[in-house]
């Protein structure tokens, strides 16, 4: 079986897929209300083209797959990309990652289409902060959302909040609360400085240590085994209670020694670091006539352009160009 190196000699088994710049909410700290430039539909890669660089890909080493945006449920048909990429031999795993508010409709639709992992991202649990993060009142359609995949089957739901200080911080018991009343993973995600118009200050990123310590007021944490293929969050049983919870610290204690992912936007260009504006275009290459020889190609030149680590560190801070919706996280 064929396996993927970068010049660090990471493994490389895990690409996220932004399949749409475009989302129906519009968080804070991710895209602007307005006046951001969205793609054309002629520059959006079709379902084809994606499959295509996904079964090149999985042929010589990828095993992971995540679907992600912008928001990847408002792309249209989305069940039938799902379908295709989960029936590629060598995939292992495939997982999406959405904002929930079109997943009461959708939920049994994926399920179906071989989706079983899903992620949704929920950052309070008061309907009127959820709307001042998103700019949208949708707090109850995501709630629906997530009661829906769980009577879907879908295992595990991993629930991503984004800390921030001052915004949502006093919610973190209440989330607590929810990985020990229902069947979610509630994962805890330091606020990063991604975009040049969001309102990013160090001040207001709540380092993991610090959550955890206000979790530990009220539980038990017992660590657990890293996730199959080095998923980054740190695992945590919660006791006495049931339950799970993680925490992802790309700011306070980056995690790139360990880092197996390529990134592909929506647009067809890869990023080799979620921090770094690095972006190496597969379009061109989708046209020849055997593309298989020039995706390779670009795959290993990736691999090779891939940084050793992010330079995200207090009172240097590096913002990288793109907004968070183009790139999925
Ligand atoms: N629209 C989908 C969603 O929100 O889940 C998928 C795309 S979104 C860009 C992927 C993840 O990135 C979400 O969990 C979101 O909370 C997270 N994210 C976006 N901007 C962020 C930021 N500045 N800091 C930390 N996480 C961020
Ligand atoms: Fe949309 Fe997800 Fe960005 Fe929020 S975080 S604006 S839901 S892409």
């Amino acid at each position: 079986m064929k396996t993927l190196e970068d010049n660090q000699h990471r493994r490389i088994d895990y690409l996220r897929i932004s399949i749409t710049d475009r989302c129906n909410l519009r968080c804070r700290y991710c895209m602007p209300e307005h006046g951001i430039p969205l793609l054309s539909h002629n520059q959006i890669l079709t379902y084809e083209e994606i499959i295509k660089i996904v079964k090149i890909f999985v042929n010589n080493g990828i095993k992971k797959i995540r679907i992600t945006g912008g928001e990847p449920l408002v792309r249209k048909n989305i069940e039938n990309l799902i379908a295709k990429i989960s029936s590629i031999e060598g995939v292992k795993d495939l997982g999406l990652t959405t904002n929930g508010v079109l997943l009461k409709e959708l939920s049994k639709k994926i399920y179906d289409a071989g989706l079983n992992r899903i992620n949704i991202s929920l950052d309070s649990l008061h309907p009127g902060v959820f709307e001042s993060i998103t700019r949208r009142p949708y707090f109850y359609k995501v709630w629906d959302g997530i009661m829906e995949a769980i009577k879907t089957g879908f295992d595990p739901i991993k629930i991503n909040v984004v800390v921030i200080r001052g915004v949502n911080d006093t919610e973190i018991p209440n989330f607590l609360r929810l990985a020990m009343d229902f069947p979610l993973v509630v994962r805890f995600i330091e606020y990063m400085p991604i975009g040049e118009n969001n309102d990013w200050s160090y001040e207001k990123v709540m380092p993991v240590k610090e959550i955890k310590n206000i979790i530990e007021n009220y539980v038990r944490l017992e660590p657990l085994q890293p996730n199959e293929y080095g998923g980054p969050a740190q695992r945590f049983a919660i006791y006495p209670s049931k339950g799970e919870i993680g925490f992802i610290s790309p700011v306070s204690e980056h995690f790139c020694d360990r880092c197996n992912r390529l990134r592909l936007t929506a647009d067809g260009k890869i990023r080799t670091c979620l921090f770094s504006d690095d972006e190496i275009d597969l379009k061109p290459a989708l046209k020849d006539e055997t593309p298989e020889k020039s995706l390779l190609n670009l795959l290993k030149q990736a691999l090779q352009r891939k940084p050793p680590h992010h330079n995200i560190v207090p009172f240097m801070i590096k913002k990288c160009q793109r907004f968070m919706n183009s790139v999925g996280g």
